[in-house]
């Protein structure tokens, strides 16, 4: 399989375009066309990730973190990201990863994080916003099932739980065609009325391409009459953060052991909570402060994340017990999935690609 078939394979589990605005997924360095060898897994593309990569002999290193992120302005060897890059480069190794969209994804970073906490009826914190489309066409009667099904494969009226979502309603639509028309219907001059069925789907936008193309092909008509709505409902599939349940409430010390306990995290840094027990929770897996707001309006008593600062913590003090319990421990349990999926993709094909999660540890930060 090559690194393009691969990424066609695997990007509709996670959809570049969930992710955040700015991020920069995908394929980051090599060629498409390479034939993968085996696959290594990591959080970040350090140098010594890239050597295990190549005395594993893989030629293709997915990680969580872009290497390439902010705007690049020299590759040289005086730089930790330009020695990185080039050393790839020079190897052969393609590197590719899933950064905003891992995060968003409800098999992805935050999803492991509240499982391994023992979470349960797990939610999206934060979904997705701006996301999807409604797109209406006007189709004579006996045509639907050909134009809906069209548009079902391309992925349009499809949900986690449901699929061939659609809504449709009787109509009449006229028409007359002029001077080169070639109507399916009636006569060149005259004015039609014909028998239609307004038929309306909800697809998320990064598919509308494809949907419009399918519903071409598969409609009669010379002229087709559709529209194409932008909506603002918000898509609970994909989102960042999660937020769930404890199986039974637990007082504040021993919910933080068992943050520690979980993610192996050596200490915590967290502030004062509500001073009650600890039963809904919500986790954001990295960078979690700005959805620190969501989890208190959803009545989370605890939020597990990383990254925050004094003042963080003193906004929230007595609202929520926040726990900051590191990027990397809040992070990593998600490369044993993501490992799972791709040999998942890999093997569609019975290719026997080995898969590997890096047995270094990019953690930077050390605890004294
Ligand atoms: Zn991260």
């Amino acid at each position: 399989m090559t690194v393009k078939e691969f990424q066609n394979k695997f990007e509709p589990f996670v959809p570049p375009a969930i992710a955040w605005k700015g991020d920069n997924v995908g394929l980051q360095i090599g060629r498409g066309t390479d034939t993968i060898r085996a696959v290594l897994v990591a959080l970040d593309a350090t140098l010594y990730v890239a050597k295990e990569a190549v005395k594993k002999k893989t030629n293709l290193i997915i990680t969580h973190h872009p290497l390439l992120f902010h705007p690049v302005q020299n590759l040289t060897s005086d730089t930790r990201v330009g020695e990185i890059a080039q050393f790839i480069t020079e190897k052969k190794i393609n590197l590719y990863s899933a950064h905003t969209n891992l995060d968003s994804v409800q098999w992805g970073v935050n999803f492991v994080l509240a499982k391994a906490l023992g979470l349960t009826d797990v939610q999206i914190l934060s979904p997705l916003k701006d996301s999807f489309t409604k797109i209406v066409v006007f189709v004579p009667k006996n045509f639907i099932e050909t134009v809906a099904t069209a548009m079902h494969n391309a992925g349009a009226g499809m949900f986690t739980k449901y699929d061939h979502c659609s809504f449709r309603g009787e109509g009449t639509g006229t028409f007359r065609g002029m001077n080169n028309a070639r109507p399916f219907l009636g006569e060149v001059g005259k004015l039609e009325r014909a028998e239609e069925i307004r038929l309306e789907m909800v697809c998320e936008s990064w598919k509308i391409k494809d949907v419009l193309s399918a519903m071409r092909v598969a409609h009669p008509y010379e002229e087709i009459a559709y529209d194409v709505y932008p909506l603002m409902n918000e898509n609970t599939e994909y989102g960042l953060g999660a937020i769930g349940n404890l199986p039974k409430a637990v007082s504040e010390n021993n919910f933080l052991s068992l943050v520690k306990k979980k993610l192996k995290t050596p200490s915590l840094r967290y502030s004062a909570g509500k001073g009650a027990r600890i039963k809904r929770v919500a986790v954001c897996g990295g960078s979690g402060s700005e959805y620190i707001n969501d989890a208190i309006h959803q009545g989370a008593d605890a939020m597990v994340t990383a990254d925050l600062k004094y003042h963080t913590f003193q906004d929230v003090e007595h609202k929520i017990l926040l726990v900051d319990a590191g990027h990397y421990e809040t992070e990593h349990l998600v490369l044993g999935p993501l490992a799972m999926k791709i040999r998942e993709i890999l093997q569609q094909r019975k290719h026997s690609i080995p898969v590997f999660i890096t047995e270094t540890t990019t953690n930077p930060i050390r605890y004294y």
